[in-house]
């Protein structure tokens, strides 16, 4: 067996555009963007272009980026919640594309999905016990009276008081809306957890807490766990590997004990720096509605030559343990 079939989740080549409605601004901008050397507009926003990545059972995958650069859609693209327009998404060996309504209502229960902003991914009528019990309910899982014991326990797994089953969202503060999140996304008993930004919108007392709790989770469950943050530091202190992307591009792949023992990327040297306090990440992020050519870094990147400009470097894996997609780091 390939450790791509043995991989929870895989993505062969995958590539989203949002294709929105063509409007005067962009006929515009596209016109501009021929002069200025950028691809036109009418192709819509390249949000992930080209994607390839297995995930390892049991797993902490940091998945990392500025904002913009395609690591949420990606997290939305492994969950099923975006279908790709190009390229494969596999569990367990199968295409998404070719599951029959059986093998898909199993995937929703095996891969679950936590958002940033529980505010607005909880809904406000719903008591904790009905936001948990919700997926149960939906795929038929227990008696009533078993579905309220699960609830409970679920609740008590993340750390929630015992009579918080009958608040509604809104009564709980920003940590324990997340915890609910969790036990709602645990409620399944998934494989796979995707959690896109979970500790960004709280406090910092807060946020090692949350962390804390999913690292414990992953630990005693056995879950395959991918963390998405613009937070490298963070995620390299509870990641086994990170995966950094770029203008909707994975610019590398690397085991976190490999760090500062490989050549990085220069855009992830250069986000090492910036978190360091050694030098900002000058230059702006590439804009996904006008995509370069070339290599997405090129404009930022002090490394540049004219043969990053020709076509995008394509992500070569150097060792078992670590990726890069950069042509002076063949
Ligand atoms: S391919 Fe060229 S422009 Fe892109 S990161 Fe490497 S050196 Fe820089």
């Amino acid at each position: 067996m390939t450790e791509n079939q043995a991989a929870p989740l895989c993505l062969e080549e995958v590539s989203l555009t949002f294709r929105p409605g063509r409007s005067l601004f962009q006929e515009l901008t596209a016109g501009l963007g021929r002069l200025t050397g950028r691809q036109p507009a009418s192709g819509g926003i390249q949000a992930v272009r080209g994607v390839s990545l297995a995930l390892r059972p049991g797993e902490v995958l940091g998945l990392v980026g500025e904002s913009g650069s395609g690591k949420s859609t990606l997290g939305r693209l492994m969950a099923g919640l975006y279908r790709p327009d190009a390229g494969r998404v596999l569990w367990a060996g199968r295409d998404l594309a070719g599951l029959d309504r059986a093998a898909r209502r199993l995937f929703r229960q095996r891969v679950q999905i936590m958002f940033q902003d529980p505010v607005s991914s909880l809904n406000p009528r719903f008591t904790a016990r009905a936001t948990v019990e919700e997926g149960l309910i939906i795929h038929g899982l227990g008696s009533p009276a078993e579905r309220r014991a699960r609830v409970a326990e679920l609740l008590r797994e993340v750390g929630l008081p015992a009579d918080s089953a009958r608040h509604f969202s809104h009564e709980f503060s920003g940590g324990q809306r997340q915890r609910l999140s969790l036990a709602r996304a645990l409620a399944l008993d998934p494989e796979v957890l995707i959690a896109d930004e979970p500790v960004s919108a709280l406090d910092v007392s807060i946020q090692a807490q949350v962390v804390n709790l999913l690292l414990d989770l992953r630990a005693r469950r056995g879950l395959t766990l991918v963390l998405i943050s613009h937070d490298l530091p963070l995620v390299r202190v509870v990641a086994d590997r990170l995966a950094v992307m770029y203008g909707g591009r994975l610019m590398e792949v690397a085991a976190t004990e490999t760090l500062g023992r490989v050549r990085h990327h220069p855009y992830v040297e250069a986000l090492w720096a910036s978190a360091g306090g050694e030098a900002p990440l000058e230059g702006e992020p590439p804009d996904p509605g006008h995509p370069l050519a070339g290599c997405p870094f090129a404009p930022r990147c002090r490394e540049a030559a004219p043969d990053c400009r020709a076509e995008p470097p394509p992500l070569s894996w150097l060792t078992e343990d670590f990726a890069c997609a950069c042509r002076r780091r063949t």
